[in-house]
């Protein structure tokens, strides 16, 4: 049953959270001041905390079908509430959109969606046409393009002066 799995890794979680305690609240006493916002894909195979080797408190995230960015003064759109939230009130200076190889949602954005019947889908990843548009930063946030490989597990970023995805160089 997957629910079971779930109440097992929170047995192991909170094992994890009494080893770790101090930590934990001193995250719920002073709050949050994560240093990057991570805008990834809802794909279960693409696990932020995962990639990154992140802890609580860290990363800020939002996660969507094909990690898209909907333009702005779009009704209800979460995306630029969470990119407000984070830039406005966290500060966060980095922001890193993360998408990844064998995405479904991209996938399907390039095959098609029957608007009939998957009408929320298809409005979703319509979304993503006009990303060809370049997006002006601000100026004191950096954006980061980085693409996670199912197949190897790296992070490659995009180069836009040689036009390919690097593998990021890993810190000792
Ligand atoms: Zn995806």
């Amino acid at each position: 049953m997957p629910t079971d799995k779930l109440l097992f890794g929170h047995r192991q979680f909170k094992k994890k959270f009494e080893a770790e305690r101090e930590v934990f609240v001193q995250l719920a006493r002073e709050g949050q001041d994560p240093k990057v916002l991570w805008i990834g894909c809802s794909d279960s195979r693409v696990i932020p905390d995962q990639i990154a080797g992140t802890d609580p408190g860290d990363l800020f995230t939002i996660r969507n079908i094909a990690n898209i960015v909907p333009f702005s003064g779009m009704p209800g759109n979460a995306v630029g509430a969470v990119i407000e939230f984070a830039v406005l009130r966290l500060k966060v200076p980095h922001i890193v959109v993360c998408g990844h190889t064998e995405c479904g949602g991209i996938k399907a954005l390039r095959s098609g969606v029957d608007a009939s019947r998957e009408p929320h889908i298809a409005a979703w990843l319509e979304l993503a046409r006009p990303a060809l548009e370049r997006v002006e930063a601000a100026g004191r946030v950096a954006l980061h393009g980085w693409l996670y490989d199912l197949h190897t597990g790296a992070l490659s970023s995009f180069d836009r002066i040689s036009g390919r995805w690097d593998t990021l160089a890993v810190p000792e």
